[in-house]
């Protein structure tokens, strides 16, 4: 992947977004609630059964996504549910299982999830259970930087599920100590941000938790100045007045519903349309499209 093919987009093109201090007369508190956008779009992923669904619910502080266990993915297609948060509007978007290969339903849900974040994700949650990181884990962060680029780890969050396993312990020291080299790794190339959570927890623990994964969000929105993670393709396709279509009926349908259930016929129209556009983009280019691994 090569890295040109990925940048922030400049906040301006993000909508929704606020505009930086223009006077750099900003106090440092102030200055950072203004690198925080009025509205966040926080990215769900993992492998089936890590716990994307609970963690999703204990964020959004109700239950909003079919959360059991299950050996097959429960959620089957992508699902998005908001909330707000101290002043910002946190939009939570749920996936189903982002290994599951290209052509399968499960990865065209996947990629309906990637639109519904677009232009971009601001982080992506990267689910994982806590004490049982196995090769599948390390496989879905693979198929996760095909999908939306190397760089998607400067936006990503590690966030561990069952986190009660620690009996009250420390998850900085259980990360240092690992002897899972590839969790280490990972955790590096993630600049540490980590945070987990107990999703069976009595409500103001799960807020308290909450109030920690948005320090790590926080951190990652100062770092890219308040920007969302987008790609190439997606500016492109946001060019496109059919996925502009599509975003504004998901606007449409946000507003007030408990839950936003994707729909498949106009979605479908829209995401072919993308993929054209990012198809004559490639050519132009003359370099492999990550999106294009994921379409059916
Ligand atoms: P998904 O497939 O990644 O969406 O996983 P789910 O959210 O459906 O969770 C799978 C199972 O793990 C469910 O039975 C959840 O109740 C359970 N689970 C998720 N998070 C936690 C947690 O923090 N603690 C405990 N004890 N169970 C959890
Ligand atoms: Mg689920």
């Amino acid at each position: 992947m090569e890295e040109e093919e990925y940048e922030q987009i400049p906040q301006d093109n993000c909508p929704g977004e606020l505009s930086q201090d223009p006077t750099g007369e900003l106090s440092g508190g102030e200055r950072e609630k203004q690198q925080t956008p009025r509205s966040l779009r926080l990215l769900l992923v993992g492998k089936t059964g890590s716990g994307k669904s609970a963690t999703g619910n204990s964020i959004l502080g109700r239950e909003v996504f079919e959360s059991k266990l299950s050996a097959r993915p429960v959620t089957q297609t992508a699902q998005t549910g908001s909330r707000e948060w101290d002043g910002t509007k946190l939009e939570v978007i749920d996936t189903p299982d982002i290994l599951c290969p290209p052509g399968q339903p499960g990865a065209a849900a996947v990629c309906r999830a990637l639109a519904a974040c677009a232009p971009g994700p601001h982080a992506v949650l990267l689910v994982t259970e806590l004490g049982r990181f196995t090769e599948e884990d390390l496989r879905a962060v693979t198929r996760l930087q095909e999908v939306l680029g190397e760089d998607v780890l400067a936006h990503t969050v590690l966030v561990f599920t069952r986190k009660e396993g620690l009996d009250g312990g420390s998850l900085d020291e259980y990360l240092r100590e690992t002897d899972h080299e590839g969790l280490a790794q990972l955790d590096l190339e993630c600049s540490r941000r980590h945070c987990g959570f107990n999703n069976r927890a009595p409500a103001p623990e799960r807020e308290a938790q909450l109030q920690e994964l948005m320090g790590k969000v926080e951190a990652i929105l100062w770092e890219h100045e308040g920007g969302c993670y987008s790609s190439k393709a997606y500016q492109h396709a946001q060019q496109n007045s059919l996925f502009k279509q599509v975003q504004q009926r998901q606007t449409t349908q946000g507003q007030g519903s408990e839950e936003v259930l994707l729909q498949e016929s106009w979605l479908e129209e829209g995401l072919s349309q993308i993929r054209r556009n990012q198809q004559i983009h490639q050519r132009l280019l003359g370099r492999v499209d990550p999106l294009s691994l994921c379409w059916p």
